[in-house]
Formats: structure tokens, C-alpha cells, sequence
């Protein structure tokens, strides 16, 4: 990962501007420029990790407790009725700023938008073993 400061560290810094709605020592949250809904929130660590396995636990602590609290009130003023909360962790699924995010994205009935399950592509048809297998191995890493 390049030593350059990621463009959230530098809206963060006050380099460049940005909507900060949210601020710890370790984490903060700001509107994204390009929103998916009104509200569209990014919650990131303050310092620039790249994917969710290279954060600390009480960061990854602190920005899970950010989400948790900022979505309520995202929803309150937006008057959304529900949220899609999701990180792009890694390129190939979709991230393209190297420090990572959560997206807090407000949801309204009817606004043709579909749950996360639509995010992947065509589903795997995979067999009774194979899941067994699957689960085996998550399970047995450290
Ligand atoms: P991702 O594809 O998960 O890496 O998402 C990156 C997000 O960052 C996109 O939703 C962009 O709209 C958002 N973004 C990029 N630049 C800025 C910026 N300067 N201020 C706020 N959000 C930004």
C-alpha cells in the first residue's frame, strides 16, 4: 500500500473537504459524494488500514459501534425505513479506495433498490459435502 495519505485520511485531516457527521479518537463518518440515497454514510477508521483483516479488534470494535449508532440516526433524518449496511473488502468486490469503509446506506419502501443477496453473481450449486467441507475449514482456522 502506497505511504500517500487515501483521500479519507486526507477529508479526515481536513485536506480536502468533506461532510463529517461523526468523530472518535479512532474513527469518523462522513457523507458520501456520491450517494446511493440521502444519507449515505461512510464509516471509517481514522488511520488507513486496506481490508477489514488488517484492522485492530478495538478498531474494528469502535467503527462496528460507530455504525451501530449512527444508523438509527441516519434513518431519523432522512426518514428512511431500513438500511443496507456492506464493505466492499477488496477489489474484486468492488472496493476502490484502499482504507476501509462501511457503507451506511438509508433504504425507502419501494425504491427499487434489491437486498444484499444481489450482490454476487450467478449462485453456486454446491452439494451437502461440499458445504460440509467449506464450514470445516472456516472453522478450523485460528
Ligand atoms: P468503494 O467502492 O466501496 O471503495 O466505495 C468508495 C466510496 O467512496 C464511493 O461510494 C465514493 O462515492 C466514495 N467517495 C470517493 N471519494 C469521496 C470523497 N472525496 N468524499 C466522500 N466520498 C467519496
Amino acid at each position: 500500500m502506497s505511504n500517500d495519505p487515501t483521500i479519507f485520511e486526507q477529508i479526515i485531516s481536513g485536506e480536502i473537504p468533506g461532510r463529517i457527521v461523526y468523530e472518535t479518537d479512532t474513527v469518523a463518518a462522513f457523507l458520501d459524494a456520491n450517494p446511493l440515497a440521502p444519507g449515505h454514510t461512510l464509516v471509517v477508521p481514522k488511520e488507513a488500514h486496506e481490508r477489514l483483516d488488517d484492522l485492530p479488534d478495538d478498531v474494528a470494535a469502535d467503527m462496528w459501534a460507530a455504525v451501530q449508532s449512527l444508523t438509527p440516526r441516519i434513518e431519523s433524518v432522512v426518514d428512511a425505513d431500513a438500511t443496507t449496511v456492506g464493505v466492499n473488502d477488496g477489489s474484486a468486490a468492488g472496493q476502490e479506495v484502499p482504507h476501509v469503509h462501511v457503507h451506511v446506506v438509508p433504504r425507502f419502501e419501494g425504491d427499487g433498490g434489491g437486498p444484499i443477496h444481489a450482490v454476487a453473481g450467478s449462485r453456486p450449486d454446491l452439494s451437502d459435502d461440499e458445504m460440509d467441507d467449506i464450514a470445516d475449514e472456516i472453522e478450523s482456522i485460528e
